[in-house]
């Protein structure tokens, strides 16, 4: 997979590619990733990329022509992939985006500064705007490299065999992922699970399950209520409420 990033400071993202999951990618040829600097293609003498806006208001916009004119250099015009503005008004990035994301063979990631790009970027340049959450920040480099992580370790073959994403939370399961544990067995007194020591894979099985259910129920209940549960699914939550009712009651004061 390809991935043209535009951003004033490309430079930013070098180190993250740098290193571990990215870097073995790109040296293995299953990810591409192309950085350019807009500022470059700002043609007069101060380089000059943002202006103040029209009707007034603080902050300052980027300019329309700068941007174009570095995305139809690389990617011709029209754009020949589609072209994601990264912006905290757009559509919330999610885990299965970023599946649907991760089957084009080619994308362009277009960060943003300042107060806002000039609308005529979203409306004429972007295909699409992706938001990566209900927060502003300073720029779009973070958002796109959030939005590449993501899609980047979706490619097949950029996961070993031993980091499958099927149990990933978000995933096509539906559920957040379940507790994990490594070695020691103890540590500071707290054990492992003895289900997870017995050897017994069917057992491990389930319990991973009902551990994903139950930490979904907890954490994100809005993903719970568009899970299909089973009966035995309804049975473990229904016994888990009814334990922590119980607790609850034990609990209160006299
Ligand atoms: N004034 C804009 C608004 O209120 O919608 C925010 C502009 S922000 C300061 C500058 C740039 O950072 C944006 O153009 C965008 O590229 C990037 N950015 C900031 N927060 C973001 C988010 N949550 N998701 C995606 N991009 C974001």
């Amino acid at each position: 997979m390809r991935v043209d990033l535009f951003s004033l400071f490309p430079d930013v993202f070098r180190p993250y590619l740098e290193i571990s999951i990215l870097k073995r990618a790109i040296q293995n040829g299953l990810l591409e990733v192309h950085t350019h600097n807009i500022r470059a293609y700002a043609t007069d003498r101060h380089h000059t990329t943002d202006d103040t806006p029209y009707g007034g208001g603080g902050g300052m916009i980027m300019k329309p022509e700068p941007v174009f004119a570095a995305v139809e250099d690389v990617l011709g015009s029209p754009p020949n992939c589609p072209v994601i503005m990264l912006c905290p008004q757009g559509e919330l990035f999610t885990q299965k985006i970023a599946r649907e994301l991760a089957t084009y063979p080619h994308l362009a990631l277009l960060c943003g500064r300042y107060e806002s790009f000039d609308e005529r970027i979203r409306s004429q340049l972007a295909t699409r705007v992706l938001s990566i959450g209900d927060y502003v920040l300073t720029g779009g480099e973070l958002p796109a490299l959030v939005v590449l992580d993501a899609i980047a370790r979706l490619q097949p073959g950029v996961l070993g065999d031993n980091e499958a994403t099927s149990d990933d939370s978000f995933s096509e399961a539906g559920l957040l992922e379940y507790p994990q544990y490594t070695k020691p067995v103890e540590f500071r007194g707290w054990r492992v699970p003895d289900v997870l020591l017995n050897g017994n894979l069917g057992e491990q099985l389930k319990w991973k399950h009902e551990q994903s259910l139950l930490r979904t129920l907890r954490w994100r209940p809005d993903l719970l209520a568009k899970y299909p549960l089973s009966e035995d699914d309804l049975r473990v939550i229904e016994d888990f409420i009814n334990l922590e009712l119980s607790q609850d009651v034990e609990g209160e004061p006299d």
